[in-house]
């Protein structure tokens, strides 16, 4: 166990043609999205406070997941929902576990909190066993536990029982689900009404909103009250309640994305598979993968391209690696044939 070092977050804006940097949907929602949303806004009172509580949102999002809405809290992108829960469950004196490489935020966040990091660095396959989470889970005794399922930057999915076993110790477990719909798996919200769970999930990803920035948690009624105790009041503006609110009638599109990125990416890893780069099985809308060649001149030379991938070549355990994400068909093509040169 190392404690690691506080990191800013930061994914170059660069002005390309092709982005596959930040794991956004290469599509938008439908149009009909867009027009009901534009026909509620030129209905809003814009002079009025938001609801304060986000009630209409909160119900929809309860009725998607079959929970109670007092077990929702709707935020500003999901990063806000995690620094929330490390203001109710961190901060001087409390600890946090997770399992790197996983997602920067989980570690940024906590530093910001003055929460103590204890990482514990993935085995090659980045695969998590249930037996060293158990072991974290209980030896480190942390007060909040971290884990990504599907996991970012790896793209790799741990299994269930990855949760059994976080359970088995004295921590919340917060379970960053941001490409949870990308996956057949359960998710780890059922569990919320019996165990110390917490889940966040976004609209950045699979609901194809990241330029919205909304989230939302999955808790325990008194950690969602000690949410609410420490956000701020009318944090949620009326727009964003109601295009979250809106998008949730367009779960059929959202999920037709879904499989269309899904098969995407099998096409995108198998094209990846002739090529001199090792890769691992993504459970979510990127790649992983290390060129033979060294990363910082193959991400320069895409970018001559016109296309960018994000180079995460200097984070520890991911040395010359490089992740992107699933795009378009063109996009995937003009990426793959963008690789190819550069690579020989
Ligand atoms: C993209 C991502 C998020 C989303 O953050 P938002 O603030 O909702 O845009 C959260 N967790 C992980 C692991 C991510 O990759």
């Amino acid at each position: 166990m190392t404690p690691s070092l506080p990191r800013g977050y930061h994914s170059p804006q660069v002005d390309v043609e092709v982005r596959l940097n930040t794991n956004e949907s290469p599509w938008a929602p439908p149009e009909e999205f867009r027009r009901r949303l534009a026909d509620e806004v030129a209905r809003t009172d814009f002079n009025r406070y938001p609801d304060r509580e986000a009630r209409g949102l909160r119900e929809a999002l309860a009725t998607l997941h079959g929970v109670s809405p007092e077990c929702v809290f709707a935020t500003n992108g999901s990063n806000e929902a995690i620094a929330l829960l490390l203001a109710v469950i961190g901060g001087p004196g409390r600890r946090a576990v997770m399992f790197t490489p996983t997602y920067t935020l989980h570690s940024h966040l906590s530093h910001l909190s003055a929460t103590e990091v204890l990482a514990t660095q993935r085995a090659a396959d980045f695969v998590l066993d249930p037996v060293t989470v158990k072991e974290a889970a209980t030896v480190d005794a942390p007060d909040i536990m971290f884990l990504c399922l599907p996991n970012n930057p790896t793209g790799t999915l741990d299994a269930p029982d990855v949760v059994d076993a976080a359970l088995e110790g004295p921590a919340l477990v917060l379970v960053d689900e941001a490409y949870g719909e990308f996956t057949d798996a359960p998710s780890a919200i059922s569990r919320v009404g019996t165990a110390n769970v917490a889940v966040v999930r976004t609209f950045s990803k699979a609901w194809a909103m990241a330029g919205l920035r909304l989230g939302y948690a999955v808790a325990p009624p008194e950690i969602v009250s000690a949410m609410v105790e420490r956000g701020l009041p009318y944090h949620l503006d009326v727009v964003k309640q109601m295009a979250g609110r809106i998008a949730l009638d367009f779960t059929d599109e959202m999920k037709e994305r879904v499989s269309a990125i899904a098969a995407e990416r099998e096409r995108l890893s198998a094209s990846l598979g002739e090529l001199p780069v090792t890769t691992w099985p993504s459970a979510a809308n990127f790649i992983l993968f290390r060129p033979e060649s060294p990363a910082g001149r193959v991400w320069e030379r895409l970018i001559e391209h016109s296309v960018l991938v994000r180079d995460l070549s200097l984070h520890e355990g991911l040395e010359n690696c490089l992740r992107v994400t699933v795009g378009t068909p063109a996009e995937n093509d003009r990426f793959i044939d963008s690789l190819g040169e550069v690579l020989v």
